[in-house]
């Protein structure tokens, strides 16, 4: 039987299309800076994926800043609200690493914005901390890369924006999986991954609106508008595109993954798990579950010795895993060592979800008469 995989909110296969573009770039020669015929094809190139990550969030294309990747799409964003003199942060209490760790070096207060048990952020606290003295720079996720739970971003954004603050918004796990229009959101700056829909890996992109001023965060050449300095990796940036391109086209298919997620949950509910975020908007094709004293690890290795690969809630990327943060500020810290994301993705079919589900259910009754007869 053929490997089951459903790791999409950690990667994503490289889609045929982003492939093509790929390796076009790589049958040509030029550099988007030489002004000859080549340099101005490889620019053509470049403009045309600025083009499709711009209409993926619905923005015009000057509004995209190429990166390597999410995470420093989110540093470029807190680095330039610092440099825009915010005053402290108000962090989401559930957010990735990536802007986790950004926020607590950019040396300024940070106060944590807690999400209720569906793991939602409170708009009621932003209300208080916004009303508070100082300009904040406001971090919220469009979705969680664990539970898929959707964060109300655009309720969010208008708060801020009536206090004068910066809105950043991670929206690395939401990009391909929920229809994203950049101006109801209010944001100020929100972050892109190519990985995360089908693109290659170590090429994002940070969209910025008009009232945000980026700062310069790598010194060099005038690329990028001078926001980021080096010859763009433009094979990255084209394949970028394409994966866009086929992303915006296929939300729909996606959006059907949630009755074959909601199947599984069904089936692993009735065995014992809880499933976190269950009463909030989520991705489609995201399920989170926990069961009390089953770690996470070994569930991902039982899952994986029968051929189905999916992650412990929080993979850290030494590979190591930790308890999971987001279920933690979810108030069941009993639960996050022991949760798993199952995440589907463009390719994946009713048959990957359903054979997860049988793979899960075996290991759960080979392990609970061990459990009873410890008992
Ligand atoms: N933000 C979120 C929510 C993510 O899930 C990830 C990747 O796991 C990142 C940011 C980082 O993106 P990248 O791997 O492109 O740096």
């Amino acid at each position: 039987m053929s490997a089951v995989y459903l790791d999409f909110n950690a990667t994503a296969p490289v889609r045929p299309e982003a492939k093509a573009a790929l390796n076009a770039v790589l049958d040509r020669v030029g550099n988007p800076s030489s002004v000859h015929a080549a340099g101005r094809a490889a620019r053509a190139d470049l403009e045309k994926a600025r083009e499709a990550v711009a209409a993926l969030v619905g923005v015009v294309p000057g509004s995209v800043t190429f990166t390597s990747g999410g995470t420093e799409a989110s540093a470029l964003a807190i680095e330039s609200a610092v440099a825009a003199k915010v005053d402290r942060i108000l962090l989401g209490a559930t957010e990735h690493d990536a802007v986790w760790e950004a926020a607590h070096v950019a040396g300024l207060p940070v106060e944590i914005w807690p999400v209720d048990a569906d793991g939602v952020a409170d708009l009621a606290w932003l209300e208080d901390a916004l009303a508070r003295p100082g300009r904040a720079l406001v971090c919220l996720m469009l979705a969680n890369n664990e539970t898929g739970v959707i964060q109300p971003v655009a309720e969010a954004g208008e708060t801020v924006r009536a206090a004068d603050g910066w809105l950043h918004v991670d929206a690395v796990q939401a990009a391909g999986k929920i229809a994203i229009d950049f101006s109801s959101l209010q944001a100020d700056t929100l972050s892109l991954s190519a990985h995360k829909i089908g693109g290659p890996q170590g090429v994002g992109a940070l969209i910025a609106g008009t009232r945000a001023t980026l700062a310069r965060r790598q010194h060099g050449g005038g690329q990028e508008r001078g926001r980021r300095a080096g010859t763009e990796n433009l094979p990255g940036i084209a394949a970028f595109g394409a994966a866009a391109r086929e992303a915006l086209a296929g939300l729909e298919d996606v959006a059907r993954q949630a009755v074959w997620r909601d199947a599984l949950s069904t089936r692993v509910k009735s065995a014992g798990a809880v499933v976190l975020g269950e009463n909030a908007r989520r991705l489609p094709q995201t399920l989170c579950i926990a069961c009390e004293g089953w770690s996470s690890e070994t569930q991902v290795m039982v899952m994986d010795l029968a051929g189905v690969m999916i992650s412990a809630g929080a993979a850290c990327s030494s590979g190591k895993v930790k308890p999971s943060r987001t279920v933690e500020a979810m108030g069941r810290p009993d639960l996050a060592p022991c949760s798993i994301r199952i995440s589907g993705g463009w390719p994946s079919t009713q048959a990957d979800w359903i054979r997860a589900g049988d793979v899960w259910l075996e290991a759960q009754a080979r392990r609970r008469p061990k459990i009873k007869e410890v008992a």
